[in-house]
């Protein structure tokens, strides 16, 4: 049995617009045939693998103007009431309104799984407005775009955490009754992480990982040398597990989930030249991952589209590593080593102490310490420091390195909590977030970076009003 989704929030968070990308304006008109009947207030929706029913709550909102908000409270209440689980949309680029607070309200008593979005995550100036969302205690806010399109596979993943694999996937159609009520018992027990709970690095998830780079530059070759390319030539066997957009295999017990493309697919089949990543494919595949591995050709490295494709997945919040691939091929590996070292700091000051690893596709050298690298990155990526000792920190900042005055007047800190991972997000509270200058957000980055010791991953520092 298929799961309902009811897409709550205040209005104008874009509720009506990630409802037509779920459910898509054609299904509606396909419920319009004559002869075909069914709940027209559900709709079937898709979201990659996942197939579930949204509930359509548009024209909740057509209430006379005065009777507004308690309409509005009942008829979310019935929608919450039906669905399995919940969307809780807030609008990003405008921040936390007070409806917000209360409709989590309302959402947070049903205790049905929610699972908080954070839309319109693409318009600038965003960012704060994602980091308030923490504040509703209803978990980690995905940010998406409903609107462009974005950040779906990251709500994909959320709704498969809230419900369990079995359920999201539909797995357990016939394990639980058809009318879903011991479904939802199960969902309101221990899998539903408390929000205030501290997560934990949780080494028995797979760690997701893309390859991106230039045509030629190695791609399959790696891929095929870490997963081993018999296997990807004879299909699933013992440990290799796919669906259709990722390969599961396991690295020193760690699982391993890789983006899959298309090109790869095609090579599980016949033996021929892949098909080279596009562009769409490229940025399918930042997204999809945590770590995204940037696989460069030693021999020619650093070219203008690399280093796009490292500002794009530093924008994307991921964490990226790099592969001197073809390191065979290199004459004075010490030299070069040192060399490309350096001009990587120089070109991407914005994921200082990135790492950065020498390897041969083609004879297998240097895969474990690539590897390595990838679980140690992703570890930063996920950490997580204490508010207190923050704040120690912060003193001694404000002792040494005090923020400078602008227009006469002293600019005050009071206050950093760290607000979000995935990548490390900080909230700095200041009495003027607008006089601060960026050359000043800058030296705090890179002084939190170094105090934590957090190399290589984009950290985002929010700069609040105290009060
Ligand atoms: P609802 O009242 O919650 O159903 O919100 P709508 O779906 O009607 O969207 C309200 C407004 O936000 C519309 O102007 C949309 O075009 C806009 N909007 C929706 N999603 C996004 C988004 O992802 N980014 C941006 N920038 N605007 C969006
Ligand atoms: P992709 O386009 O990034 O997927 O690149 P391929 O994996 O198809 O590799 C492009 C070419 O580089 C092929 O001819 C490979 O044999 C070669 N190649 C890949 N890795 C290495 C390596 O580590 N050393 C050397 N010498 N050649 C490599």
């Amino acid at each position: 049995m298929s799961f309902k989704v009811a897409i709550i929030g205040r209005p104008n968070v874009g509720k009506s617009t990630l409802f037509n990308r779920l459910a898509g304006r054609k299904l509606a008109l396909v419920d319009d045939t004559p002869g075909v009947t069914r709940d027209r207030r559900v709709h079937p929706a898709k979201l990659y693998d996942l197939a579930f029913d949204v509930i359509d709550t548009a024209g909740f909102e057509d209430a006379p103007a005065a009777s507004l908000p308690g309409r509005m409270r009942a008829q979310t209440e019935i929608a919450i009431d039906e669905a399995d689980l919940i969307f809780f949309l807030v609008d990003a680029k405008a921040g936390l309104m007070p409806d917000d607070r209360t409709f989590a309200e309302v959402v947070r008593r049903s205790g049905k799984p929610v699972v908080l979005v954070a839309n319109k995550a693409e318009a600038r100036g965003s960012q704060s407005g994602f980091l308030e969302a923490w504040e509703l205690g209803l978990g980690e806010p995905v940010p998406i775009s409903a609107e462009h399109g974005q950040g779906l596979p990251d709500l994909r993943d959320a709704v498969i955490e809230a419900l369990g694999e079995a359920r999201a996937l539909g797995e357990d159609e016939d394990a639980e009754g058809e009318d879903g009520s011991a479904g939802s018992e199960v969902l309101i027990g221990e899998d539903i992480a408390d929000p205030d709970a501290e997560p934990a690095y949780d080494e028995t998830k797979p760690l997701r990982i893309a390859m991106v780079g230039r045509p030629n530059a190695g791609k399959s070759t790696l891929i095929n040398a870490l997963i081993g390319e018999e296997r990807l030539l004879t299909g699933p066997e013992a440990g290799i597990t796919r669906d259709s957009i990722s390969v599961d295999w396991d690295w020193k017990g760690r699982r391993i989930k890789l983006f899959d493309t298309a090109g790869m697919r095609r090579k599980a089949k016949v033996q021929e030249k892949l098909e080279k990543l596009s562009v769409a494919d490229g940025l399918r595949a930042i997204r999809f991952a945590e770590i995204v591995v940037i696989v460069l050709d030693a021999t020619i490295p650093f070219e203008k589209q690399d280093l796009q494709i490292a500002d794009l997945i530093v924008r994307e919040g991921r964490a990226p590593v790099i592969a001197f691939n073809k390191w065979d091929m290199i004459d004075e590996p010490q030299r070069v080593l040192a060399e490309l070292r350096e001009k990587t700091e120089r070109l991407l000051p914005q994921v200082r102490g990135i790492q950065a690893v020498p390897v041969s596709a083609e004879t297998g050298r240097g895969l474990d310490r690539l590897m390595d690298a990838v679980v140690r990155t992703h570890r930063i990526w996920n950490s997580r420091v204490s508010t207190g000792k923050l704040n120690r920190w912060l003193e001694g900042i404000l002792a040494h390195h005090p923020p400078p005055a602008v227009a006469g007047r002293r600019l005050k800190i009071k206050y950093v909590t760290q607000a979000k991972t995935r990548p490390p997000g900080f909230v700095v509270s200041c009495s003027r977030p607008d006089a601060v200058p960026q050359s000043y957000v800058r030296y705090l980055t890179n002084s939190l970076r170094e105090a934590f010791d957090m190399p290589g991953v984009p950290i985002r520092i929010a700069l609040r009003t105290s009060d």
